[in-house]
């Protein structure tokens, strides 16, 4: 397995630290809110990663968070509390908002066919911990107290930029010029361990601790959950691009001051799905959501399919009108399965499914191309050297990684099998005629599909084709 690592910024062969084992932490949501089909396209590539690990042979324990306390934009004083103001525009208790938002991720993670995490955490159930561990870091010299807050001295972690690579003068002047300088701090990046000074009123959430009443900063819920679940070192730690430079290098600077130990060995992260107006963010009022897109009409696993068709590491940019052009290669997709599975007669395996095996596992392992890998079963669909049988035994071994739900019967609007069929012979027999080099037989075919109104379209993935 090849994966990109943000931390060396190249592919690197994957290697992980116990024999065919992966310790993998996925930051997850905040729940203030509906995620939108950005975070979920994030949590989809990660489910990828984490079925492909399984697909190669690895026992995966993955962990998340669940944010249901605080989650400040920046430690600064301007930042919001994004679950107090959650609470106050629909008049519940935080609690009571964390509670929906949650439940609403996972049925929304569940549509999208994104398995649930060994293990989720969530961040208001670590407090006790939270506080060791910053006593911990305070013994050790890393901290300060200043206005009522413990703070992280970054200073004191010489290898602070390692994860973003940016120069802290150039942090320094950006932190200055988007937020209110916090005067407290000695490094404008120092970042707040344990406020016991609320900046917002009514703070709902707080609890007692050795610096007196209060709450902790958002970055030590990753830290504490995972130290608390996989140990002091991990394989993987993903995430969505937006990370690096704040909350994933503040994760790092605190935990390996806390164990004293290297902690990831790959950084993997997700680039953004962008709306035209620029980056899909929660807090920017309407988002786009699965419940949106069910309300006109989209079936939520065409959103995966539509997703797995770009790279994780690119950003795409998301339109009603490609979504529609997704899900119409979708319905087809699934209906020429459903041909095949009609008229499987059952006959047996052969050595020939290896070949596309191969060419699958190869594609994933090539830091995760899904596309490719689509392409790879596409090739199955129209190969040559391979019963219906086979054909199926590859969808259902390729869905392991892909869940796109292909073997499941289509909805009864999205297909006529019967019409579906005559389609596929006559493209069946056209593909006979071509290989026997009669042309005019195969023009003529095509003409006869134009006149049931269908058009057909050689392209890299075989003969497709529409309506006109
Ligand atoms: P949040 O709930 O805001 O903490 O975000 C949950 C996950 O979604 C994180 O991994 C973010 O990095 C990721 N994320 C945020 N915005 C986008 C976006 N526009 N596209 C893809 N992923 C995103
Ligand atoms: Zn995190």
């Amino acid at each position: 397995m090849k994966l990109y690592n943000t931390l060396t910024r190249k592919i690197d062969d994957f290697k992980s630290i116990e024999e065919n084992k992966v310790k993998m932490y996925t930051c997850g949501p905040t729940v203030y809110n509906y995620a939108h089909i950005g975070n979920l396209r994030t949590y989809i590539h990660e489910d990828i990663l984490e079925k492909s690990l399984e697909y190669v042979g690895y026992d995966v324990k993955r962990v998340m968070n669940i944010t249901d306390v605080g989650h400040l934009e920046s430690d600064a004083d301007d930042g919001e509390d994004k679950m107090l103001k959650g609470a106050i525009r629909e008049h519940k208790t935080i609690l009571e908002i964390a509670e929906h938002y949650t439940n609403a991720f996972f049925s929304d993670s569940e549509k999208l066919n994104i398995k649930k995490p060994s293990i989720i955490g969530k961040a208001t159930d670590y407090i006790n911990d939270y506080i060791e561990f910053v006593k911990v870091l305070e013994k050790k010299g890393f901290t300060y107290f200043a206005n009522g807050n413990v703070y992280f001295d970054i200073s004191k972690k010489s290898d602070y930029t390692k994860l973003s690579r940016l120069d802290l003068d150039t942090l320094q002047t950006a932190v200055r010029d988007n937020v209110t300088e916090d005067l407290h701090k000695k490094n404008p990046q120092d970042f707040v361990l344990w406020f016991t000074k609320s900046k917002f009123e009514n703070q709902a959430l707080k609890w007692d601790s050795p610096w007196g009443v209060g709450y902790p900063g958002w970055h030590i819920e990753c830290s504490v959950i995972s130290l608390k679940n996989l140990g002091e070192q991990m394989d993987i730690h993903c995430g969505g691009v937006d990370h690096i430079p704040v909350h994933h290098t503040n994760e790092i600077a605190q935990t390996e001051s806390y164990t004293g130990k290297d902690w990831v060995n790959y950084w993997w992260h997700a680039e953004h799905l962008l709306d035209l107006e620029g980056k899909m963010s929660k807090s920017k009022g309407k988002v786009l959501t699965v419940s949106l897109l069910e309300e006109k009409g989209f079936n939520p696993v065409a959103y995966r399919y539509y997703v797995l068709n770009s790279h994780y590491r690119k950003q795409l940019t998301f339109s009603f009108e490609s979504l529609k052009q997704a899900e119409s290669g979708y319905k087809k997709l699934k209906n020429r399965i459903k041909v095949v599975k009609d008229r499987n007669s059952k006959e047996e395996l052969t050595d020939n499914v290896i070949t596309y095996k191969r060419n699958f596992k190869s594609c994933i392992e090539d830091d995760l191309n899904t596309a490719n890998a689509i392409t790879v079963l596409y090739d199955v669909l129209k190969a040559e050297d391979l019963n219906d049988n086979e054909k199926l035994y590859l969808v259902e071994d390729f869905e392991k990684v892909l869940s796109l739900s292909l073997l499941e019967e289509p909805k009864i609007e999205d297909v006529n099998s019967d019409e579906v069929k005559m389609i596929e012979e006559l493209i069946e027999k056209r593909k006979e005629a071509k290989k026997n080099k009669d042309f005019q037989l195969a023009d003529k075919i095509r003409n006869e599909l134009l006149n049931k109104g269908i058009q057909i379209k050689d392209t890299r993935e075989g003969v497709t084709w529409s309506r006109i």
